[in-house]
């Protein structure tokens, strides 16, 4: 009755704690520019996170160096592993797509996960999926080592 139709609520994702946890150190380790990275994964599971450099050097953009991004492309075919997500940080405001991140959201198929900085003492992580300029959250679970919901 309720089917995928637009109203019902997307699947969560699941995230490894150690992984966003690396992702909040790569965002605090290059604020207060943009940090950003790629992360591998499998189906609705995140795998690996591969930081990266901020070609833009910005604290309001970024753009994966793109020798990173060949490297880690690379990298992601030797583990088996799907361009799961891409990772930026927000030094500054709320971990939501800017209009930048939606104009420039050129994989429907990743999911666009942001860290926010704005609280320095309380980190946010959220995923989402820009689709058509259509941005949809999925919520996260943060899954503890060993420890695999769901499955
Ligand atoms: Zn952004």
């Amino acid at each position: 009755m309720t089917g995928d139709g637009p109203r019902s609520s997307p699947p969560p994702v699941f995230i490894p704690r150690s992984l966003a946890d690396a992702m909040i150190a790569h965002a605090r380790a290059e604020a207060p520019l943009e940090a950003c990275g790629i992360i591998g994964g499998s189906g609705e599971r995140a795998l690996r996170f591969y930081p990266a450099r901020n070609a833009d050097r910005s604290p309001v953009r970024y753009t994966v160096h793109p020798e990173d991004q060949l490297r880690i492309l690379w990298e992601l075919e030797e583990h088996g592993e799907e361009l799961w997500g891409i990772f930026h940080s927000h030094p500054r405001s709320e971990a939501y797509p800017s209009p930048t991140d939606v104009r420039f959201a050129y994989y429907p198929e990743a999911y666009y996960v942001i860290a926010s900085l704005a609280d320095p003492a309380r980190p946010v992580l959220r995923a989402f999926r820009i689709v058509d300029g259509h941005i949809t959250e999925y919520p996260i679970v943060f899954e503890a080592p060993g420890e695999r919901a769901g499955s």
